[in-house]
């Protein structure tokens, strides 16, 4: 008898992308299956009943989760949306907002102003550098009228991969004694590194659910401070569908999110949530501090002349989130179709002014060694395949980074003393 056993057309070299696929992208991040089960559910009743619980119970917690006594919103809504909500919220057209350029995302949020009749400067980057204190302290003392009715930042820049310096912000704010409103996006990097919102005087802060926060994307966050919410009761910008009085009038679940809530996403934030407050806050920084440690080792061991290098000058001013790498003489485009294609890896696209020329890594949210050395063998498979210049290997690197945190230095080699069963 002959048995037919299915084969491949003859020819073609034949795809590693096999396995799970591996999303190595600055957002969605890979979703914890935890939280994929947890949306598994029924529609409840949206009026009364367990599920005004679970959202009631979100809502207590937000503001606690970014080191705030303010208010906190949860909105159908991308980051996108949640910019709206913050600019809505607090301006009145012909406001003045200025923009802290640090890449793309901050200047993204500053043309909704423009949109809203808001008059909107932008302080200009240096080149591949985060926002300068100094120089928003020098803008801030210019403006002698306080004309500048609020300030808009980004914690994180996902284009560029430039973490800013909230805290050090905020000093040059309260240096030049401007009572413009602080805006800050985390909407990159909450859940991920330390933020301290009323630490560091942020009157207004957003995020959105798919980053550092594990959930799928649909969901914005606003957070408050007693400032914003009193500067909100003379905005003129409010709509109906954005809110803030609407939606907190207690009692009335439906309008906090001005209509059905966003329920299966609100299931899966819980289950999110409770997996941070499991690991712990500062665990769940540090986690990620090692994790881009090791990812910034890989990048510093493959640089070379005519090839890879930082997108962000300063050591200091990379974040722990993403990192951005540009490609010199190598096609980021073809490097990121090959390592799709034939290897199952799917890097982030360069953004704005890098376009084409860089490629990004995410390395935010549910992520632990094996997953992020994968991403970084992947990528140092497809710079081999084609024979890019490489300082040498990133992957030996990164891992001799991760060795060093896995606190296996109290075991002495070939003994199991300190071992606990
Ligand atoms: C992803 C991101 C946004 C946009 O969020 P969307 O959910 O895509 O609308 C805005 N700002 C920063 C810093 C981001 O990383």
């Amino acid at each position: 008898m002959t048995v037919h056993q299915p084969d491949a057309p003859v020819g073609a070299t034949p795809s590693l992308a096999r396995g799970r696929h591996m999303l190595s992208i600055p957002g969605p991040s890979v979703m914890p299956d935890r939280v994929l089960a947890a949306m598994a559910r029924a529609m409840p009743n949206i009026y009364e009943g367990p599920l005004v619980k679970v959202s009631e119970a979100l809502l207590a917690k937000l503001p606690g989760f970014v080191g705030t006594t303010g208010h906190a919103f949860i909105a159908a809504a991308n980051g996108h949306g949640a910019w709206e909500m913050a600019l809505t919220n607090t301006l009145s057209p012909g406001d003045k907002v200025l923009v802290c350029e640090s890449g793309r995302f901050a200047i993204g949020w500053g043309e909704q102003a423009r949109m809203l009749g808001c008059e909107v400067e932008v302080m200009p980057a240096r080149p591949r550098r985060a926002v300068d204190p100094a120089a928003l302290e020098a803008r801030l003392r210019a403006d002698t009228g306080h004309a500048i009715k609020a300030i808009l930042v980004v914690q994180v820049d996902t284009a560029s991969s430039v973490w800013n310096d909230i805290a050090a912000l905020r000093r040059a704010i309260d240096t030049a004694g401007h009572p413009a409103l602080f805006m800050v996006d985390c909407i990159a990097c909450l859940g991920c590194i330390e933020y301290r919102m009323d630490d560091w005087g942020v009157d207004v802060t957003v995020a959105g659910s798919q980053k550092g926060l594990m959930a799928p994307p649909g969901l914005g966050f606003c957070w408050a401070s007693p400032r914003a919410m009193a500067v909100h009761v003379e905005a003129r910008c409010r709509t109906a569908y954005w809110d803030w009085t609407a939606r907190s009038q207690e009692g009335r679940h439906y309008l906090r999110y001005c209509g059905t809530p966003p329920v299966s996403h609100l299931y899966a934030l819980t289950e999110a949530m409770a997996m941070l407050e499991e690991e712990g806050l500062t665990n769940v920084w540090a986690r990620h501090g090692v994790l881009a440690g090791a990812a910034r080792a890989a990048v510093a061991a493959w640089a070379a002349p005519g090839g890879l290098e930082f997108a962000v000058l300063e050591p200091a001013e990379r974040s722990d989130v993403v990192t951005t790498v540009l490609t010199g003489g190598i096609d980021a485009e073809r490097l990121r179709t090959i390592a799709e294609d034939r290897a199952g890896l799917t890097l982030g696209i360069g953004l704005g002014a890098f376009e084409c020329r860089a490629f990004r890594i995410g390395h935010m949210g549910h992520l632990n060694p094996p997953m992020l050395l994968g991403t970084l063998g992947t990528v140092e498979a497809t710079l081999v395949s084609w024979g890019a210049p490489l300082g040498g290997s990133g992957v030996a690197a990164a891992a001799a980074h991760i060795a060093g945190h896995l606190g296996a230095e109290t075991v002495p080699a070939g003994s199991l003393q300190g071992f606990n069963p």
